[in-house]
Order: structure tokens, then sequence, then C-alpha cells
């Protein structure tokens, strides 16, 4: 096993030392691990965060609704700073020697990543990458910045703020994390406003539809965004109805500039945007991204987040030619959401599924999914900056090497019960981790 793991790519090496480790065989197959382990991804979504200089604000652009201002919850495991697999990141990628991430161990471990950070300057995002074998990574972000550009950083911005047109004080009234989120929602609401030249939203939905929401859409393309994100779950769940013109017209009639609407009543107008937006970013190309997997907060309403409410949308015959990546495997509704890939233009990610379970617990709905449709099934971590000991460096790189591991896994057992041969596992291997990306966001060869 030793010589393996020196034929490995650094960021792979825990994916064969926890199985070393842990004593019993090996449940992936090394040739096949180890042929993972060297395939460049395309991570198909994350938070990476912009370098900034000395005297600059530090970057907050990394998400629109940053889940660092909620009320405590019970911590997961692999969100505390003891994560299983946090301190091979570390280890891995800063050459930090230290046991534990406490105290003057921090330190120690920070400044050996401030060295490089300094030493890489605008290309250390980049460099972050290669540690974790990602040739192209979708920065789900507001905005993007000069250390996170293409060809290797792809933007995917974020849409919630324009189903969200009116007043939302009711609607932020609900609990603590709700009326937080949607005040983060409203500084977004206004860089929209900015980015088309207006003040406030227009009195009339006609005006509202061409002049801010099809004008974000289209400079949002323009600048080279690939998709159009929902957090939507994280502000209200994900049964977005069928509404007509009229209904939506005198909501917004009723409402823009003149109080705020309950949650029944605002709810068509929502649902009427999200169908709006999701036909425009089928004309411009651009994938819809959603939140489907329970999320950060102790108040996140984990029914409201279930893949299935996205039926009637996937069956609209209207929105057929606009492809839904469902992000984060929808757990914990991990066979509902692969169910859904039958629809021509439903996907899934696994990102985020290291926040929560570990490769070998991935690995056996990984199967399920790849034994049903393989071609919609995309690699991605969720990389995200959540404490000083775990950065989006380190939980992209824990969540790149779990994402290996599930794969090594799902794909071994498919080939030991005779379903795959081992050329279609590798086949199978490089669809997951790039191919299926690839084809989705047209994208160029990917090196
Ligand atoms: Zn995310």
């Amino acid at each position: 096993m030793l010589l393996l793991v020196n034929r490995l790519a650094p960021f792979a090496t825990l994916l064969l030392l926890t199985n070393c480790s842990r004593g019993p065989l090996p449940s992936a197959d090394p040739d096949l691990a180890v042929e993972i382990a060297h395939i460049r991804a395309i991570d198909n979504h994350a938070h990476p965060v912009r370098v900034t200089g000395a005297g600059e604000q530090p970057d907050r652009d990394f998400d629109a609704l940053p889940v660092d201002s909620m009320e405590p919850q019970s911590m997961l495991v692999n969100w505390r700073p003891d994560a299983p697999g946090l301190l091979d990141a570390w280890h891995t990628m800063y050459g930090f020697a230290g046991s534990d991430l406490r105290g003057d161990h921090l330190k120690d471990a920070q400044s050996r990543k401030d060295r490089i950070q300094k030493e890489k300057g605008d290309a250390y995002p980049a460099w972050v990458l290669d540690q974790m074998g990602v040739a192209v990574m979708l920065a789900n972000r507001v905005t993007m910045g000069s250390s996170i550009q293409p060809p290797r950083f792809r933007w995917v911005p974020y849409a919630d703020a324009l189903i969200f047109p009116l007043d939302n004080s009711k609607l932020a009234a609900e609990n603590s994390d709700r009326k937080t989120f949607f005040g983060l929602e409203d500084i977004v609401r206004q860089r929209n406003l900015d980015g088309v030249g207006l003040k406030t939203a227009p009195p009339t939905l006609a005006e509202y539809l061409s002049k801010v929401v099809t004008a974000t859409l289209e400079r949002q393309h323009a600048g080279g965004a690939l998709a159009e994100k929902y957090e939507a779950a994280y502000l209200r769940s994900l049964d977005f109805d069928k509404v007509d013109r009229a209904t939506a017209d005198r909501i917004y009639a009723q409402f823009a500039g003149k109080g705020a609407p309950g949650a029944a009543e605002y709810k068509p107008l929502q649902d009427f945007l999200f169908h709006y937006i999701a036909t425009e970013c089928g004309r411009l190309g651009m994938a819809v991204h959603i939140h489907t997997m329970a999320g950060a907060g102790g108040y996140f309403h984990v029914a409201g987040a279930n893949p299935l409410l996205l039926e009637s949308v996937l069956n609209d015959p209207e929105l057929r030619k606009t492809n839904f990546v469902m992000l984060h495997g929808g757990w914990p509704f991990t066979r509902e959401i692969g169910a859904l890939l039958s629809k021509p233009n439903a996907y899934l990610d696994f990102s985020a599924q290291g926040f929560v379970t570990s490769g070998a617990t991935m690995a056996g709905w990984m199967r399920e999914w790849l034994e049903a449709v393989p071609e919609k099934v995309m690699f991605a971590t969720d990389a995200y900056p959540f404490m000083p000991e775990m950065g989006w460096e380190e939980l992209g790189w824990m969540d790149a090497t779990k994402g290996r591991l599930a794969l090594s896994i799902a794909l071994t057992g498919m080939m030991r019960d005779g379903e795959i041969s081992r050329a279609r596992a590798s086949e199978l291997a490089r669809m997951v981790l790039r191919e299926n990306a690839r084809a989705l966001y047209k994208l160029p060869d990917v090196p």
C-alpha cells in the first residue's frame, strides 16, 4: 500500500491512508482509486475566496447569504475543528506537522498558509485548485475578482433577490436567521438595481421584468455566468407553482412601494418570477442551480428543501429548454433526487455531502445514481470558508478527497458485482469528475 500511496497525487493521499489506518480491506479497488485521484476535475459548485491586500475589506462576496451570522445550532461532526480529515488537509497543503489545531498549533498552521498565500499573490486560489486536483471551479459568488477569474474559475451568481422584489419584512419576522438572510438579500437586491442603473424597483411588473430581471440576467450572462444559483430553500420552500401573469401583475401592483405582503399573498409572485427567470436562463443558455439539501442553521426547513418539490417545474413543458442542477445531492432525500434524473433537464451534484457524511456512506447513494443516469451526476465540493481552522481551501480539499473516495467505492462495487467492466469504471469516473459538466456547460477542452 505504501507504494500506492507514493504514486498518488498529494490531494488524494488521504483516500488510501484512511483505508489503511482503519484496518479492514480497502473497499475501493486500489488501481481505480489511483486513477480517480489523478483525474483533474470540474468542481460544479464552490465558494472560493478572493485574495485581498493589506487595508482592503475582507471578501464577503463568496456567498449572498454567508452562514456565519446565524443563531447557534448543534454542530455536525464534519464542521468541527477536529473534523475527520481536516488535519490531513493542513499537513498536505501547507506542510503543517502538528497533531491538532489548538492554540499555538493553529497559529503555526495559519502562518504557513499566510506564507504561501503571500508568495502566490493573485495566483493563490488557482494554486488551491491544484492541491484539490480541480482544473475548473464554478465559483458561486455575488461578484468575481482579479484572483478568481476564467479559465480556472467560472461564475455562478445568485437569482434569489430577483424573486423577492417587494418589502420582505413580514417574511423576515419568522425567525432570527430569516431576518439576517432577508437583510442580506436586500443588499443584493440594491446591488442588482445599481447594476441596471435604477435607484428603486419600477412600479409595474412589466417594467420590473424587462428593466431589472432580464437586464440583470443579461448583464450576468455577458459577464461570463454559466448558471444562476438559488439559495431559496433558506428563504422559503421549493414548491414553485405555475402562476398566471394577471395574478402576478396584481400582487406586484398592490405591494410595490406600498407595504409588506404576508407569506401566502406574496408566494404566487415569487413563483411567477421563478418561472420567468428559468425561461430566461434557458433562452440565454444558462443553467439553474438550486440548493437541495438540509441547510445550515437551527431553523432551516428541511422538508422545504426536498427535491421532489421541484417536480412540477421539471415536468413543465415550457421549461424543458432550461437545465436544472440540483445541488448537494438532496441529502437526506438522496433517493428522491435520484428518481428525478430521468427528467431530461435534471442534473445533480454531490457538493457539501462531505459536510454531513463520510465518503463510505456517500458511496451507497452515489452507486444508485450511477446505476440510474450516470451522465447527469457531477462532482463538486462546496468549498466554503467556515472558520479559521477550516477555510474554503481545507474544506475543498477534504470534500474533493471524500468525493473521490465515494466514487471509487461505488464503482468498485459495481465492478465486483459484474455490472460494469474495468474500462467502463474508468469512463464513468471521467464522466462524473469532468465530462458531464463539460457537456452541460459546453466548456472547451479542460486541461
Ligand atoms: Zn454552496
